[in-house]
């Protein structure tokens, strides 16, 4: 039973992440990419801190987490750990500077104002915070995240701000059952970070796919990708 919630052990752990590494091995060499150009984000988001830890014994490093305080009591819990932290849930005004002091990546900016606010929080001693724009692909009135169009402009301003580094963008598109149509938001998320890469940005970072969709995501250029269920099993 490898998708009941929060009954998934070490060995689990270390097989899932395994078995993901080599599925991501395969899908760089079908889309023609670079071995090791997909970097691999655990989404480790309401699971114990045992499980992180058994995914960091075999050798994972990056994690995401979706919840200001979650990532607060994790990163202190895991504080001696070389772990990468970063944040991918939605951002509120109020939850700024904690995540300022314990993301190192900060995926889920759309508006000015939350980056501007990172940078003004961020603690003296460490570097600036990598951020992705989240990019609102399928135009969905219930999900976060900038229109295409406003892109250029929020970038041109995030630019200026001191303790911040403008990565790339981010997005969550809508399931499709066929993965051909499940290709094009990612693609238009490739043209949309190409187009500011014209227009003088020096953008690397696509962060885009997760369990259900990875493989697609990679055929389109994605360089994370954000992977919670295939890793730690169903959440509650
Ligand atoms: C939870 C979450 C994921 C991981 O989703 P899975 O389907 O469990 O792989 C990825 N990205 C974001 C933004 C999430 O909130």
């Amino acid at each position: 039973m490898p998708h009941e919630p929060d009954h998934s052990t070490p060995v689990d752990i270390q097989r899932r992440l395994e078995d993901l590494q080599s599925s991501i091995s395969e899908c760089e060499l079908k889309a023609n990419r670079a071995p090791g150009s997909v970097s691999l984000l655990a989404v480790s988001k309401t699971k114990p801190v045992e499980l992180i830890q058994a995914a960091y014994a075999a050798g994972q490093r990056r994690f995401g987490e979706n919840y200001a305080q979650e990532l607060e009591s994790k990163a202190q819990a895991l504080a001696e750990l070389k772990i990468e932290w970063h944040f991918i849930g939605p951002l509120q005004s109020n939850k700024t500077k904690l995540v300022a002091s314990y993301a190192d990546w900060v995926h889920s900016i759309d508006r000015f104002k939350l980056a501007q606010r990172l940078s003004d929080q961020r603690p003296a001693n460490l570097p600036p915070v990598q951020l992705c724009l989240q990019v609102n692909i399928d135009n969905e009135p219930s999900k976060a995240g900038a229109s295409i169009e406003k892109l250029p402009e929020l970038a041109q301003a995030m630019m200026k701000l001191p303790n911040v580094q403008l990565r790339g963008l981010m997005c969550i598109p809508k399931p499709h059952q066929d993965p051909i149509e499940q290709r094009e938001p990612f693609a238009r998320l490739r043209e949309a970070l190409e187009q500011l890469n014209k227009q003088g940005l020096e953008l690397d970072t696509l962060s885009m796919g997760m369990s259900g969709d990875y493989a697609e995501a990679i055929t389109q250029g994605a360089t994370i990708i954000r992977v919670g269920t295939a890793i730690f099993g169903a959440r509650r």
